[in-house]
């Protein structure tokens, strides 16, 4: 198998990397309580477990390269249950800002930033606004759970689709870290049915709470079916939707400049 693995790399062999113009995966993550049963990794662990796949499955049509698990995301609702580090926004920011400005300096020219925490989508978004116009590279950012969408929630018994710490996350955890996940009491520990969106109501608003106001035990759903060969399939498809993503050449396009003559200015 392909090493893809940044870490596990020599320089020698990330400085021929960049010089094939790879793809760099910079998974973002969380290390926050995961209810009773599942280890505060998860978030980082499936994250990781995706990325690594999607690289070796895009590999032959066009190298990539996975940089390590930025596990320190933006986990504040999930606090009060205890287990989680967090960062601020600020700081949070800044890391993403240096780790691409540090890939970037070395040549790569295509990052894809493989969010794998619900908290984290705001915020990845805002720094790719604020990053795009002034870097080298092209950014690119998704959160495996949408991108990969009902080919994830089709294994789904009793949920929708991935909640957190539910019947989705417990399965591919039972595939990742077997013997961290706590399987004894999964029957007991559905979190109880709640309405709609926690950080919303009406049509539109937003309102920020913490994850205790929709839960009593930390988790989202239901884990009670959760098993390894739904956690196999789903991680699967995971790491297919994104490979698919990085190998779209419309993912890396460059902007359109559809400005008639006269009407510019600003270079972009
Ligand atoms: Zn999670």
């Amino acid at each position: 198998m392909i090493e893809v693995d940044w870490a596990r790399l020599k320089a020698h062999e990330l400085r021929k990397l960049a010089n094939e113009n790879a793809v760099v995966i910079l998974p973002i993550a969380s290390i926050e309580q995961h209810g009773p049963h599942l280890p505060v990794m998860t978030d980082t662990r499936l994250g990781q477990e995706i990325a690594l796949r999607a690289a070796q499955k895009a590999y032959s049509r066009r190298a990539v390269v996975v940089a390590p698990v930025v596990w320190s995301g933006l986990s504040e609702h999930h606090m009060p249950f205890g287990g989680t580090l967090t960062l601020s926004h600020d700081t949070f920011r800044r890391v993403l800002r240096d780790l691409i400005d540090a890939i970037t300096r070395q040549g790569f020219k295509d990052i894809l930033i493989s969010n794998s925490h619900g908290g984290n989508i705001i915020a990845m978004q805002q720094i790719l606004d604020e990053l795009t116009p002034i870097s080298e590279a092209t950014l690119v950012a998704t959160t495996y759970v949408m991108e990969a969408g009902e080919d994830l929630s089709k294994h789904l018994e009793d949920q929708p689709g991935v909640m957190h710490a539910g019947e989705g996350e417990t399965s591919m955890m039972l595939v990742c870290e077997p013997e961290l996940v706590d399987t004894s009491n999964l029957d007991k520990i559905a979190s109880p049915e709640t309405e709609g969106d926690f950080l919303s109501v009406g049509r539109s608003s937003y309102r920020w709470r913490p994850f205790v106001h929709m839960t009593e035990n930390g988790l989202a759903g239901n884990p009670v079916r959760s098993n390894a060969i739904k956690g196999e399939k789903m991680i699967e498809a995971g790491a297919r939707a994104i490979a698919e993503l990085i190998l779209d050449p419309k993912t890396w396009a460059p902007a359109k400049d559809l400005r008639l003559p006269g009407t510019g200015g600003v270079p972009f």
